[in-house]
């Protein structure tokens, strides 16, 4: 393919935006080469600046589980804007989508909008911190939550890929108060919840890790973290910005049947917008300002754009009472049709899915935590990155990355994918 027109506005873009992009892991550093500059897109396709079209496995990085340019999304956007974008005042929207919200996800009665992930987990640790009386947090290594700098001691994601997993700027003091559990291990947590009896606040976690690649809870991880967290006193939050809305309508929650004290969302609940929420019962909730004394806010939170593009999408959601089946089939059927081209071409591989999410490790061994996620071959996962892109379709330029199905995903679009990746793994 050619890329004439992405070259030359990344050579622009560098000029005035670091590193050409406004987010490090879309400047292609992990893969090698240049980023593609996109123009548009429909359903599972993009089409860049080129002219060159892609079937897109990236999808905003998991909003768009319907797909792009969703009509419902698109319409409830424009209509709204047509009657002022901002008001700083509430607005009926706010609660019709927090009614709606409350109603999908099991276990929470109260939920408060942010502009992004990253709020919704940084005002989830405080507001957990504030109702603890507490300072310290759990997290597991290679879980992303977020760019906060409690998280960035051994995130996943973009922190992981760039080899920085410990970002400068981030205090010691900071760094103090945030333990580092092993994904998937429980008596790992167990010791730390009683070395550090009466001083941990909450344990954070993906319930199922989205960003070291797709890693699964194994069978009782999550059970065992609530009973840990109720045995302690400690609140569970499920960091569902991936999963929400994703697995299920009611998310982790729901699948596994194991209820977090804490939720937080982002992702699927904007619908392609910026949008994040955190979530709780009220004894819990009530905390926050103006109510209660832990402080959080936001100039455009709750916006009617985006509360009008994420209520579309939840609708739509929830009235589609086969979407969730349709996207694990797909997920099924790719799954296998990917195992079956890279045993034929014996390329070491292990599939990870849950639901809509999947990813291909490069690692001999089940890949089940951060160390052995990074076992994982990269120098394979870079050729079959620039090899699928020649083939037009778009997975993300990472390893530690998961793909999202889509419902806008065909069959004809996941067997053109197979067909591609029987092409690429021959050379790996
Ligand atoms: C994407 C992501 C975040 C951060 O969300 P932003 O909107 O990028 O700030 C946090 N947690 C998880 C699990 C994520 O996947």
């Amino acid at each position: 393919m050619i890329y004439k027109r992405s070259s030359e506005l990344f050579t622009a873009a560098k000029e005035v935006i670091p590193g050409g992009v406004n987010s490090p892991v879309r400047a292609f550093s992990a893969v090698g080469g240049e980023p593609i500059f996109m123009k548009e897109a429909k359903g599972a396709y993009l089409y860049d600046e080129d002219g060159n079209k892609y079937i897109d496995y990236i999808n905003s990085w998991g909003p768009l589980i319907l797909g792009h340019a969703f009509e419902p999304v698109v319409n409830a956007v424009v209509e709204k804007a047509k009657k002022g974008t901002s008001f700083g005042t509430p607005t009926q929207i706010e609660t019709t989508i927090a009614e709606l919200a409350v109603s999908m996800v099991p276990n929470i009665e109260k939920i408060r909008m942010v502009n992004s992930g990253t709020e919704a987990t940084m005002s989830a640790v405080r507001l957990a911190r504030g109702f603890k009386n507490r300072d310290k947090i759990i997290k597991f290594a290679g879980c992303y939550h977020g760019h906060s700098d409690s998280f960035l001691i051994q995130a996943g994601s973009g922190a992981v890929t760039f080899g920085t997993p410990n970002s400068p700027g981030v205090t010691k003091g900071t760094a103090k108060d945030t333990l580092l559990a092993t994904f998937n291990d429980l008596e790992n947590v167990k010791q730390l919840l009683e070395s550090n009896k009466g001083e941990v606040a909450c344990i954070i976690l993906e319930p199922v890790a989205g960003n070291m690649g797709c890693i699964p809870p194994k069978k009782g991880f999550l059970e065992g973290l609530r009973q840990l967290c109720d045995e302690h006193e400690v609140l569970l939050i499920f960091d569902e910005v991936m999963t929400g809305f994703r697995l299920a309508k009611g998310g982790a929650q729901e699948v596994y049947g194991v209820n977090a004290d804490i939720v937080c969302f982002g992702k699927v609940i904007g619908g392609g917008l910026p949008v994040g929420a955190f979530a709780a019962r009220n004894e819990i909730m009530d905390y926050l300002a103006p109510v209660g004394p832990v402080y959080q806010a936001g100039t455009l939170s709750g916006n009617p754009l985006a509360m009008a593009a994420g209520l579309a999408m939840l609708k739509e959601l929830n009235a589609d009472h086969g979407i969730y089946s349709r996207l694990e089939e797909k997920t099924a059927y790719l799954h296998q049709g990917l195992s079956k081209v890279l045993k034929q071409n014996n390329v070491v591989h292990t599939i990870n899915r849950q639901g809509s999410m999947i990813s291909v490790h490069f690692a001999e061994d089940e890949v089940k935590d951060f160390a052995s996620a990074a076992k994982g071959n990269n120098d394979s996962f870079k050729k079959f990155f620039h090899g699928l892109l020649e083939e037009g379709i778009y997975i993300a330029p990472s390893a530690f990355e998961t793909w999202f199905i889509t419902d806008a995903l065909t069959y004809d679009d996941l067997d053109a994918t197979i067909a591609a990746v029987a092409k690429v793994s021959k050379e790996l």
